[in-house]
C-alpha cells in the first residue's frame, strides 16, 4: 500500500489545495508525495533548495495570498521535518 500524504513533503501545501491535485512524475502519472509546485515531470522544481529556503518561499508565498506575517512561522515550522529535507 503507498502511504497517503495529506501535505506536499517538501513544502508543506495541503495536496488538496494543489490545483492540479500533485506534482507529476516522469512517466506522466501523478505523484502524490510533492505538490505541483515543487515535483513536475519526476523532477523538483528547485532542486538546490535547502529546507530554509523552501521557508522563505513559503512565507513569500503566503504574504503574497495575505495571510499575516505572524501567522508564517506556524505553516513553515514544520518544513525541515518532511520528508524531501530529512537526512
Ligand atoms: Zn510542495
Amino acid at each position: 500500500m503507498e502511504k497517503i500524504y495529506k501535505f506536499c513533503q517538501s513544502c508543506g501545501m495541503p495536496l488538496k489545495k494543489d490545483v492540479k491535485g500533485g506534482g507529476t512524475n516522469a512517466d506522466g502519472s501523478k505523484n502524490l508525495k510533492f505538490c505541483s509546485l515543487c515535483y513536475a515531470d519526476g523532477k523538483f522544481t528547485r532542486p538546490d533548495f535547502t529546507a530554509k529556503q523552501m521557508q522563505e518561499l513559503v512565507k513569500g508565498k503566503m504574504k503574497e495570498m495575505g495571510i499575516p506575517g505572524f501567522l508564517t512561522p506556524f505553516f513553515t515550522y514544520g518544513i525541515p521535518k518532511l520528508e524531501r529535507w530529512r537526512n
